[in-house]
C-alpha cells in the first residue's frame, strides 16, 4: 500500500479535545455523511429537496396526512400545493418525529380578507403542541406574540419578514424536542430556531411550554416524538414543499 503523506487524513499524536474521545484532527474520526443539497424554490416552482430529506408533502397527495380524529385529510390538493378546506379541521402527519430540520412553504390568499388574527391565519405545530404562527402580517398589525413566525403567545419574532399575500414564503426551522428525566422532571426545554424567507426570526429560543390562546401552559411530559400539525383557522391558506431531516446526535 502506498504511504500517505503525513497528516493527509489526520493525526494520531495530537492532544485530545476536551470532552471528546477524539484527538485534534483525529484520523479515526468518522467522516460526515454525504448529502446532495437541494435547490432553492422560486415563486412558480418549489426547489429540490436534500437527498436525505423525508418528504411530507411533494404537491400531489395528502397520503402522509390525516385529521386528528383519524379520518383521511380532506384539504384540497391542486396545482402542486395543498389548501386548507375551512372547517375540516387541522391535519397531522402519519409520521412522528422529534429533533429535526424542517422546511415548508406557505402562501396567504392574494385576495386580502379580514384583519389581525383573522387574515391568512394557520399554524405549524411541532410535535402537535408547539405553534409557530402562520399569519398574513403584511400591513396587518396584530398582537406581537401572534405575529407571523411568533411562538404563539410566548415570543414575537425578531422581525417581520412577510412577503405580500399570494406570494410563497418559506419557513426553515431547527427544532430540539424537550427532554424529561424519566417521565417527571423537565431536563431541557424545547428549542426553536426559525428563518422566514431566509431572515432569522428566532435564534435557539427556549419555549416556555406548549402554546395556546390566552393562557400560559406549563410543560407536561410527552413522548420524544410527535406529528407535525397544520392548522385550519378558517382561511384558505396554501402549503407546498414540506420536508424534514431528523437530527441525529453527533458522536463526540
Ligand atoms: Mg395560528
Amino acid at each position: 500500500m502506498a504511504e500517505q503523506p503525513r497528516g493527509l487524513l489526520g493525526y494520531d499524536d495530537t492532544p485530545y479535545i476536551s470532552g471528546s474521545k477524539y484527538r485534534v484532527h483525529d484520523s479515526t474520526r468518522p467522516q460526515p455523511v454525504v448529502v446532495t443539497p437541494g435547490t432553492e424554490s422560486s415563486q412558480p416552482q418549489p426547489g429540490r429537496v436534500p437527498s436525505d430529506a423525508i418528504v411530507l408533502f411533494s404537491g400531489t397527495s395528502l397520503e402522509s396526512w390525516h385529521h386528528k380524529d383519524g379520518s383521511s385529510a380532506r384539504w384540497k390538493v391542486e396545482n402542486g400545493c395543498m389548501e386548507v378546506a375551512p372547517r375540516t379541521g387541522n391535519i397531522i402527519t402519519n409520521t412522528e418525529f422529534g429533533d429535526c430540520q424542517l422546511h415548508l412553504e406557505w402562501a396567504a390568499p392574494s385576495a386580502v380578507a379580514g384583519q389581525s388574527q383573522g387574515r391568512g391565519n394557520s399554524g405549524v405545530f411541532l410535535m402537535g403542541r408547539y405553534e409557530v404562527q402562520v399569519l398574513d402580517c403584511y400591513n396587518n398589525p396584530t398582537y406581537a406574540d401572534g405575529t407571523t413566525g411568533a411562538i404563539y403567545g410566548q415570543y414575537p419574532p425578531l422581525v417581520n419578514a412577510c412577503r405580500k399575500p399570494g406570494e410563497w414564503q418559506t419557513y426553515d426551522i431547527v427544532w430540539e424536542a424537550p427532554r424529561w428525566d424519566g417521565d417527571k422532571k423537565l431536563v431541557s426545554p424545547a428549542y426553536l430556531t426559525l428563518f422566514h424567507n431566509g431572515v432569522l426570526l428566532h435564534n435557539h429560543r427556549a419555549l416556555l411550554g406548549p402554546t395556546t390562546h390566552r393562557a400560559v401552559l406549563p410543560y407536561a411530559p410527552h413522548p420524544s416524538v410527535g406529528p407535525l400539525e397544520l392548522q385550519d383557522h378558517g382561511n384558505p391558506m396554501r402549503f407546498r414543499n414540506i420536508w424534514y431531516r431528523p437530527l441525529v446526535p453527533q458522536d463526540v
